[in-house]
């Protein structure tokens, strides 16, 4: 069996997962953890416009939303939000399963993301508080707002109390949670 010391740990995975990693949880772990479940969501990069067609529209903005039998979802075109300069259009779609032309389907991703619900989130503020405790870390989105500054901002905060710690002359200050902003 593999076997390594480490001085601290950083759970930067999606909260469902910490209890699973831990083979020795304490009481405050389980109760601040156990009633995190995954959440699965699925998209899917392709090259179809043609879909937008029986809606009328003949140029798609950056985030279209569409109405469909099954509900809704979107698309993100890839040209215009990450500045791409082929002449091939890319997007992104979500909750578009059947709309999407298969032929034109070039990668689907399953992503793995916190499901909330108050039964879990109750403890969050608890987490963040006692950060560090037993030299266990948390970071990630769920403690933020549950978007990317989020876990940005969880991060940045987890490593300047890493860094604090462990400085041995005075670190420059990093933005605090409120003044950050993302570009
Ligand atoms: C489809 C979709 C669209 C989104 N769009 C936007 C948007 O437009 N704007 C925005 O701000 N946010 C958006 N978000 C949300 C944003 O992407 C996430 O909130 C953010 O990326 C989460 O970051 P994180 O570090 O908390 O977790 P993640 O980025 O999910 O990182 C968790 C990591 O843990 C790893 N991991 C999982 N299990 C284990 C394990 N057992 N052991 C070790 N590692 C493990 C994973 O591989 C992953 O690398 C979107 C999310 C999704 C799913």
């Amino acid at each position: 069996m593999f076997e390594r010391s480490f001085d601290q740990v950083v759970f930067a995975t999606p909260p469902d997962q910490v209890l699973q990693l831990l083979s020795d949880p304490r009481p405050e772990e389980v109760r601040r953890f156990q009633a995190w479940r995954p959440n699965y969501a699925t998209t899917i990069l392709h090259c179809d416009r043609q879909f937008y067609e029986p809606y009328g529209i003949q140029k798609g903005s950056e985030f279209d939303f569409f109405q469909t039998n099954g509900g809704w979802g979107y698309n993100a075109c890839l040209n215009q939000l990450c500045g791409i300069t082929s002449n091939q259009a890319y997007s992104l779609a979500f909750n578009l399963n059947t709309t999407i032309d298969p032929a034109k389907i070039i990668h689907v991703q399953q992503h793995h993301t916190p499901f909330y619900t108050v039964a879990s989130f109750q403890h969050r503020d608890e987490v963040i508080a006692t950060n560090g405790a037993n030299n266990t870390y948390h970071v990630g989105a769920y403690l933020g707002d549950g978007l990317h500054e989020g876990a940005v901002t969880s991060a940045i905060e987890v490593a300047q109390a890493i860094g604090y710690a462990n400085a041995e002359k005075p670190l420059p200050s990093v933005p605090s949670r409120a003044g950050l902003s993302l570009h």
